[in-house]
């Protein structure tokens, strides 16, 4: 295991991230999402709208768009303090969080993405692209507050904003040790939009919510649709192991008649009966609510578009490493 990190900080993180297991998924895009969604939940954003984030921007007055902006170590801790104070006023006193542990966690998280140390500046642009990512809240919304980064004022996307805003969305996949599929290369700036000039805010939201979506930032509704999946049980019993019933995932085979795994089972690769890890899997979401949550009216939009294609989708990232033993996809 090669480590991208170098502060303590991010060296725990990591051994948090291996002691969850979440290693050992197959899956480069639900491998990352799962470490994702562990991070979201560790900085509390899971309970942090991306309205939240603009209106503490707003306060803070940084909700300008001067996209060569800096904001320093100690602002940052300033605008996250302001976040989990608003967040602690939302939530029961039984869930309200230790306010300067929450922020200075978020700031070591952002300086570690960025690959920046305590008391350098970071480009608040950066700031934003991240913050917009991790935070709760509908997907569309945060396409939208995303699109606002990247356009001029008659709403076309600039081609340098664009470039940046690949960089920085990559840098949190590639931070959590996920560098070897998702990263940041010129190439793939044509391979997302040929012309980017003639972006507007419908192809741009078309884009991430398209089947297929460009591979490279396959796991973006991916971390949406994992948290959504948290909340939703499954009555139908696991072909792999005894589970009778699940939180998560389903997911249903395409070619052995009523064969459906649990999350944990299809991520691991376990095989039984007479199925096999190259059969195609649907993978299902909308059963039982178990609750609401903030993401609750995500799951519809998305899944018509998406659901049954995750795993082939997934496929596509890895025949381009070449498809191999499982111990190769798990790099
Ligand atoms: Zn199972
Ligand atoms: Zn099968």
């Amino acid at each position: 295991m090669i480590f991208d990190f170098e502060s303590e900080y991010l060296y725990k993180l990591q051994e948090d991230i291996k002691a969850n297991g979440f290693e050992t998924i197959r899956f480069a895009s639900y491998r990352t999402g799962a470490k994702l969604r562990f991070v979201q939940k560790k900085t509390h954003l899971n309970n942090v709208d991306i309205w939240n984030f603009v209106e503490a921007l707003k306060e803070a007055c940084l909700s300008g768009n001067d996209h060569d902006a800096l904001i320093s170590s100690s602002e940052l801790l300033q605008l996250f303090t302001s976040l989990y104070q608003s967040m602690n006023k939302r939530l029961p006193p039984s869930q309200h969080v230790r306010v300067n542990n929450a922020a200075t966690t978020l700031v070591h998280w952002l300086l570690a993405v960025y690959k920046s140390r305590p008391g350098k500046s970071l480009r608040l642009f950066s700031v934003k692209v991240a913050l917009a990512t991790m935070a709760a809240g509908k997907i569309m919304d945060k396409l939208r507050y995303l699109f606002s980064l990247l356009c001029d004022s008659n709403g076309k996307m600039l081609p340098d904003r664009f470039h940046n805003f690949l960089e920085d969305i990559l840098a949190i996949p590639s931070v959590m040790c996920e560098s070897p599929t998702f990263s940041f290369k010129e190439e793939l700036l044509d391979q997302v939009f040929s012309d980017p000039k003639e972006v507007t805010i419908t192809v741009f939201i078309d884009l991430i919510m398209s089947d297929p979506i460009p591979d490279c930032l396959v796991w973006l509704p991916l971390l949406h649709r994992i948290s959504t999946a948290e909340n939703v049980i499954h009555d139908v019993p696991c072909s792999s192991c005894p589970r009778e019933s699940y939180i998560g995932f389903r997911y249903n085979c395409q070619r052995c008649p009523d064969f459906n795994q649990c999350q944990d089972c299809f991520w691991l690769g376990r095989v039984s009966q007479n199925h096999s890890t190259d059969h195609e899997m649907k993978e299902i979401v909308d059963e039982h609510k178990k609750s609401m949550d903030l993401e609750k009216n995500l799951v519809g939009t998305i899944q018509s578009n998406l659901i049954a294609n995750a795993p082939l989708l997934e496929e596509k990232v890895l025949n381009k490493k070449g498809r191999g033993t499982s111990d190769e996809i798990i790099e």
